[in-house]
């Protein structure tokens, strides 16, 4: 993967001096214990979804160091995407059947073919960071090829379930020497023992999706997605087409709450055909797509369903910025959650952001001072009501808007996301 570099300065208008100056030395004391030893990280997708963006949003920063960070996907056959997504699905307490044995055997086999791959590039002593639960099982091999391996986990269960899942899992967790989770609360039992560190997730403030915008520029890329500007106020849901994210949840929910105001609702999310671990997305947006058409004429006027081109990353990404900035409010109605960068980027943007209390998006969002929290995702007239609130009470929106800014520029942004790896791979390898 092709990556641009980028420094701690960069970040000075946004951070100030002291926050870049303090960057800027953890990253050189970082690359200065890494020095001669590289960094590969390894997912499952180079487009759509969370570790997608972060890894385009942070290797920048740590190449821009002098740092020797790569990023490889493991591509794996429709039968391993199929284990990987279920895998996570579990991890995420979601309902759904555990892969069989054959399942598992396959999953294994990918992963020792790959990490067999990766070991014959390796110089001993590389950091290798793979990420959430597809990934896990090249541990041991490049264990054994003397990598210092560390499990990035961004997904889990506020509540203590797949015991079994992460029965199965733990043999190749084993061989990884740091786990890494986004919240505290998602640290299963089992690997409780083990080296495990917080690291939250962050955004870029400079990346296309995050960088200010002018008007025009809004209005000509809402348009490319058949959307006015004139159509307010607007209610967006932007997230991947996963049940997880219950968009047809959005809509049953901005239903009830129809009556209290003209709004409009976008539900938008990448096209589903360009997400290569995602393979339930298009069942997803059929479901609907189904179920928009089954509304009266008048509810499917206010309701709009986007599928984002992904052709052109920088492009998509913008289409994402224009429309988090158009919205009046952001949902994230979420049914689990690691840490859900669509909620910072919006509260990035100065929205009032109304989301699920599920995984890390208890810890993004101070309730009713930062964002509006509701409790139990399933409950839609709650978020009805929390909607209307906020549809009718602009100073409300404002205010959380505004707060929601300030909490991203205190505790979201690359520096200290940046910094906690920086110590995290020192203490791994000094
Ligand atoms: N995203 C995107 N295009 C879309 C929809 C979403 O680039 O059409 C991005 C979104 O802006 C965010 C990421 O995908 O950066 C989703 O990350 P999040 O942590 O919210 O959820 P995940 O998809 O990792 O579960």
């Amino acid at each position: 993967m092709d990556l641009p570099e980028r420094g701690a300065l960069d970040l000075l208008p946004v951070i100030g001096p002291d926050r870049t100056e303090t960057l800027r030395d953890g990253l050189r004391a970082a690359a200065k214990s890494l020095s001669g030893r590289t960094v590969w990280q390894i997912n499952t997708t180079a487009t759509g979804g969370g570790v997608a963006e972060l890894s385009f949003s942070l290797l920048p920063y740590a190449r821009g160091v002098g740092i020797d960070a790569r990023w490889l996907v493991l591509a794996g056959d429709s039968r391993f995407v199929d284990v990987g997504k279920r895998l996570c699905l579990l991890l995420y307490g979601h309902e759904v059947a555990e892969p069989d044995e054959a399942g598992y055997a396959h999953y294994a086999e990918v992963c020792d073919e790959a990490a067999a791959h990766l070991a014959a590039r390796l110089r001993p002593g590389d950091v290798v960071v793979l990420h959430d639960p597809q990934t896990a099982g090249m541990a041991p091999v490049l264990r054994r090829a003397g990598a210092r391996v560390v499990w990035r986990c961004h997904i889990g269960s506020d509540l203590p379930t797949a015991a079994e899942t992460w029965e199965r899992l733990h043999p190749w967790l084993r061989a990884a020497e740091l786990l890494v989770f986004s919240t505290r609360r998602h640290i299963p039992g089992p690997l409780r023992d083990s080296p495990v560190r917080v690291i939250p997730p962050s955004i870029d403030p400079l990346s296309p999706k995050n960088r200010d915008m002018d008007a025009a520029q809004a209005t000509q890329l809402l348009g490319k997605v058949g959307l006015s500007v004139g159509i307010s106020p607007l209610v967006a849901q932007i997230s991947r087409w996963d049940v997880l994210k219950d968009m047809p949840g959005v809509m049953t929910a901005f239903r009830t709450a129809l009556h209290a105001s003209d709004a409009h609702l976008v539900l938008a999310g990448p096209d589903v055909t360009a997400i290569a671990d995602d393979p339930g997305g298009a069942a997803v947006l059929r479901d609907c797509h189904a179920r928009w058409l089954g509304l009266p004429r008048s509810e499917r006027d206010r309701i709009h369903l986007i599928s984002v081109p992904m052709s052109d990353p920088a492009e998509n990404a913008a289409i994402v910025s224009a429309l988090q900035r158009n919205a009046t409010v952001v949902v994230q109605k979420s049914l689990a959650e690691g840490f859900g960068l669509t909620v910072t980027e919006a509260m990035w943007k100065a929205r009032p952001v109304l989301a699920s209390a599920v995984g890390g998006i208890a810890d993004q969002i101070d309730d009713e001072h930062e964002g509006l929290l509701v409790t139990d995702p399933h409950d839609h007239a709650a978020v009805g009501r929390q909607l209307s609130r906020l549809l009718a009470d602009p100073a409300l929106a404002a205010r959380l808007g505004t707060a929601a800014r300030r909490r991203v520029h205190g505790d979201f942004l690359p520096d200290r996301h940046l910094l906690q790896w920086a110590r995290a791979v020192r203490d791994l390898i000094d």
